[in-house]
């Protein structure tokens, strides 16, 4: 019998769209994230390593050391992150074009905190975002307590024309791992906004973390069949890695971390894959660093031997990636 595939995001968008449709990343100079700027917490979820979430971006003038958050009254920098934002996409969709032949494409707002600044500046990079040409829509990653009843109602009216997807880190629904990673909320806050934005009619991609600190992987299922439960549209599923000048790299010099280790992980994924109601899209099955940041484990450095691993336990069970 062949094995069964599973449904992915890019089946989905080519169901809907009647072709492939690229997924486009941006990084706007400016945004941070309540976690990291005292908001909330300092120093953000364990495993993040701030200062290079995003490169090169603090080093663009005159945007050095400006940062934005929801209380922020003025944003004189507004045109130069308009400005930043078309250069990215069309350099990237350019490429796109001339490699692929892509003629369709979402805008990924994805690095740190995207709907943390006021309104009007997301207003105008949401929108200056759909009018280029060929964008579907839109895919905004953030996380569930930094976005605003404002927002969400703006987005709602988009998403009336326009592809509108919210990708929220979920991570796990035990908060007393929430805590130990130093996330900044609690689960139920995640739950809340997940429910709220499916009920304005978004779309909602949840991400999932297997390996977190302390958690067993009935643990792990549990926080993937509450995210099902929940309503999300689209998964990305990832394991913990450690990677350098990370509080999370502190723990695992001190032997208070354990990596989970390739067969759990690649098992963990199986069960929850199994588990997953058929509409459910996955993004992504999981994750690695190839580069000297990472310290462990080393089997998260090679995606694609990564991917073929899981492709091998997942034809055991009749199914394919
Ligand atoms: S929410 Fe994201 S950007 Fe903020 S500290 Fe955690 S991982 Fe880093």
């Amino acid at each position: 019998m062949q094995p069964k595939q599973i449904y992915t995001y890019g089946s989905y968008l080519q169901e809907r769209y009647g072709e492939k449709v690229f997924k486009v990343p941006v990084s706007i100079s400016g945004f941070t994230c309540p976690n990291i700027d005292g908001t909330v917490a300092r120093g953000g979820c364990t495993f993040c390593e701030n200062d290079s979430f995003s490169p090169s971006l603090d080093k663009v003038q005159p945007l050095k050391g400006f940062h934005l958050n929801l209380d922020s009254t003025e944003n004189p920098f507004l045109t130069k992150q308009l400005e930043q934002l078309e250069l990215q996409f069309g350099t990237l969709s350019r490429r796109l074009a001339r490699e692929y032949g892509a003629t369709k494409f979402l805008v990924y707002f994805q690095s740190f905190t995207n709907t943390y600044a006021p309104f009007e500046t997301l207003k105008a990079l949401y929108d200056k975002a759909l009018s280029f040409d060929n964008v579907v829509g839109l895919s905004i990653g953030t996380r569930s307590d930094s976005i605003t009843e404002e927002t969400l109602e703006y987005l709602a009216t988009l998403s009336k024309t326009k592809e509108i997807w919210v990708e929220y880190g979920i991570q796990s629904i035990y908060d007393e791992t929430l805590e130990r990673i130093n996330r900044g909320h609690d689960s139920a806050n995640v739950e809340r906004w997940i429910k709220k934005s499916k009920a304005a009619g978004l779309k909602v991609c949840g991400h999932l973390i297997f390996g977190l600190p302390g958690e067993t992987q009935a643990m792990m299922l549990e926080t993937a069949q509450k995210a099902y439960e929940w309503g999300i549209d689209s998964v990305k599923y990832h394991p913990l890695y450690v990677v350098k000048r990370t509080a999370l790299a502190n723990e695992y010099a001190r032997g208070d971390f354990t990596p989970i280790s390739e067969a759990e992980y690649i098992d963990t994924l199986v069960k929850a894959l199994q588990m997953k109601p058929e509409h459910v899209s996955v993004q992504r099955i999981t994750a690695g660093i190839d580069d000297d940041s990472l310290i462990a484990p080393q089997w998260c450095r090679d995606r694609n031997v990564q991917v073929r691993h899981i492709n091998a336990a997942l034809k055991q069970v009749g199914m394919k990636y």
